[in-house]
C-alpha cells in the first residue's frame, strides 16, 4: 500500500516494522463535550485505514487514548483546562463529564460503523506511567524543573520541527502563546511535561509526584500510552492535521528522547472538515453532531459516505445541500444492491478481478472515492448477481456503509407494506368493493408482486 507520510511529506510504500503486523495509535477525543462531525471525519477515515489494513491481511493492533486531563484550550501550555471548562459549564465533576462524553463518543462511533480500537485507555488510568517517563527524561538530561513545573528541553534535539514547516500558521500560534505566557521556559518551543504551579489553582484532578502535587501535560499521555501498549516501535500514528503541531511534534520529541531511537515511521493526518465560515469547532455556531443530523432525518451512514466521497488529504466543506446529494446517492445505491438476486454461484475469477480494482484504489493512499466507484463498477459488471453481491459485501468490510445489510431493513419495510395492502384488499372484498380489491391486486402486480389466493389465506410472491 502507498501512503502519504507527513514525516518526509511524500507518498511511499507502507512497510511495517514487523512483517504482517501493524501497530497503530490514534489520538482519542478530549471528552469535555460531544464530538462534532469534523472530529468524526478524522475517526471515520482512520477507521477505513485500519479496516483496509486488515482487509490486506495485516494483523493490526490499534490503541486509542481518551484525553480526560491535561488538554488546554490552546493546544500548547496556555489557556484553560478543557475538562474543567466542561465541568463548570454543566455543574458536574470532571470525572462525570469524562464518563458522559466518552460514552457519547462511542455511541456516535457505533452509529457511524467506526470500530472500537483494540485498546482504549483514559489518560487518568496511567498517571504512574507518565511520572515514570517524565523521571526518565529528567535522568537522560532532556527535561528540567523550573518554577514548579517540569519542561521538555527542545534545544537538546537536532531537529525539533520534524514535519518541516507544513503548519507554518500553527507554528506561529503555538510559539507565540508559549513565549508570552511562561518565563520558566529556556526555549520558546519547550513544553510542559508535568504541571504543579500553574494558574489553575482549582485544577480538579491532581496527583502526587516527585515534583509536587500536580497533573500531566497533554502530550506525554500519547507517547506513554502508545509505548505502554504497543512497545518501542510504532508503525502508524494518526490524528487530525491540527495535531501535527505542537502535539505530534512534541510526542516525537519526548518518545525518541526516551527510547533513544526512531519511534514511529508513518504519520497519517486527516485534513479538516470546514463549514462555510471556516474550520468547524465546538465553540462555533450550530454545533454539528451526529445526533443533530439524525434529528434532521439523516442516516449517520450517509455522513460516513459523504466523508468517503472525498480524499482524506483534502479539506472538506460541509453543507446540507451536499449531504442531501449523498443521501440520494446512498438510497439509490442501497436499492440497486437490494434488487440483486440471491441465486447462482459466485464466479471466483470475476470476483478477484473486481476486488483488484477496489484494492488498486485503496492502495493508492486510501482513495476512498475511487473505492466507491469500484462498487458501481461491480453493479455494472458482466457477471451474475451472486458474484456482485459477494464482492460488494467484501468491500463493505472496509467501507462500512451497510450496503447489503440496509436491504434487510428495506425488505422488512416492503413485507409490512404488502401485508397492509393485502389486509386492505381483504376488507374491500368483505365490503364487496370489488373495484378497490382488484385495484390493489393490479397495483401490486405492476410492482412485480403477485397475490395468490389459497385456502390458508392470501400469499404473495415476487415475479420478474
Ligand atoms: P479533540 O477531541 O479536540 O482532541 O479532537 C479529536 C480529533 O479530531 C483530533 O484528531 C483532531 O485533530 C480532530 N479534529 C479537530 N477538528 C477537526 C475538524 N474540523 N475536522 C477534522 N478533524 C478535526
Ligand atoms: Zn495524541
Amino acid at each position: 500500500m502507498i501512503l502519504y507520510n507527513t514525516l518526509g511529506q511524500k507518498k511511499s510504500e507502507f512497510i511495517p516494522h514487523t512483517e504482517g503486523k501493524v501497530n497503530m495509535y490514534t489520538c482519542g477525543p478530549t471528552v469535555y463535550h460531544y464530538a462534532h462531525i469534523g472530529n468524526l471525519r478524522t475517526y471515520i477515515m482512520e477507521d477505513v485505514l485500519e479496516k483496509y489494513l486488515r482487509y490486506s491481511g495485516y494483523d493490526v493492533t490499534r490503541v486509542m487514548n481518551i484525553t480526560d486531563v491535561g488538554h488546554l484550550t490552546s493546544d500548547a501550555d496556555t489557556g484553560d483546562d478543557k475538562m474543567l471548562e466542561g465541568a463548570k459549564r454543566e455543574h458536574k465533576s470532571v470525572m462525570e463529564i469524562a464518563k458522559f462524553y466518552t460514552d457519547a463518543f462511542f455511541e456516535d462511533c457505533k452509529k457511524l460503523n467506526i470500530k472500537t480500537p483494540d485498546v482504549v485507555e483514559p489518560a487518568t488510568n496511567c498517571i504512574d506511567d507518565f511520572i515514570n517517563m517524565v523521571s526518565a527524561l529528567i535522568d537522560k538530561g532532556y527535561a528540567y524543573f523550573a518554577g514548579g513545573n517540569v519542561y521538555f528541553d527542545t534545544s537538546k534535539l537536532d531537529n525539533y520541527y520534524v514535519f518541516g514547516n507544513m503548519n507554518a500558521d500553527d507554528l506561529e500560534v503555538g510559539v507565540r502563546e508559549d513565549v508570552d505566557s511562561d518565563e520558566n521556559k529556556r526555549n520558546k518551543t519547550d513544553f510542559v511535561l508535568w504541571f504543579t504551579k500553574s494558574k489553575f489553582e482549582d485544577q480538579a484532578l491532581k496527583w502526587d509526584s516527585p515534583w509536587g502535587v500536580g497533573y500531566p501535560g497533554w502530550h506525554i499521555e500519547c507517547s506513554s500510552i502508545s509505548i505502554k501498549h504497543l512497545g518501542e516501535y510504532l508503525d502508524i500514528h494518526c490524528g487530525g492535521v491540527d495535531n501535527a503541531f505542537p502535539h505530534h511534534t512534541n510526542e516525537i520529541a519526548q518518545s525518541e528522547a526516551f527510547l533513544g531511537h526512531k519511534w514511529c515511521n508513518y504519520w497519517f493526518h486527516v485534513l479538516h472538515l470546514n463549514d462555510n465560515t471556516g474550520k468547524m469547532s465546538k465553540s462555533k455556531g450550530e454545533f454539528l453532531t451526529v445526533s443533530l443530523l439524525e434529528s434532521k432525518g439523516y442516516n449517520p451512514l450517509v455522513y460516513r459516505m459523504f466523508c468517503l466521497q472525498s480524499h482524506y488529504r483534502k479539506p472538506l466543506t460541509f453543507s446540507y445541500e451536499s449531504l442531501d446529494n449523498t443521501a440520494k446517492a446512498y438510497d439509490k445505491l442501497v436499492k440497486r444492491i437490494s434488487s440483486l438476486k440471491n441465486d447462482g454461484e459466485v464466479d471466483k475469477a470475476k470476483s478477484e478481478e473486481l476486488d483488484g480494482k477496489f484494492r488498486e484504489a485503496l492502495d493508492n493512499d486510501l482513495n476512498t472515492s475511487l473505492g466507491l466507484t469500484a462498487v458501481y463498477d461491480v453493479l455494472k459488471a458482466e457477471t451474475n448477481d451472486a458474484t456482485k453481491r459477494y464482492v460488494i459485501e467484501k468491500f463493505d468490510e472496509v467501507l462500512g456503509l451497510d450496503l447489503t445489510k440496509a436491504e434487510a431493513e428495506e425488505a422488512s419495510d416492503l413485507d409490512s407494506e404488502i401485508e397492509e395492502l393485502i389486509a386492505k384488499r381483504q376488507q374491500a372484498r368483505a365490503d364487496r368493493n370489488w373495484a378497490e380489491a382488484d385495484k390493489i391486486r393490479d397495483d401490486l402486480l405492476a410492482r412485480n408482486i403477485k397475490l395468490i389466493d389459497t385456502p390458508e389465506g392470501v400469499k404473495w410472491k415476487k415475479i420478474n
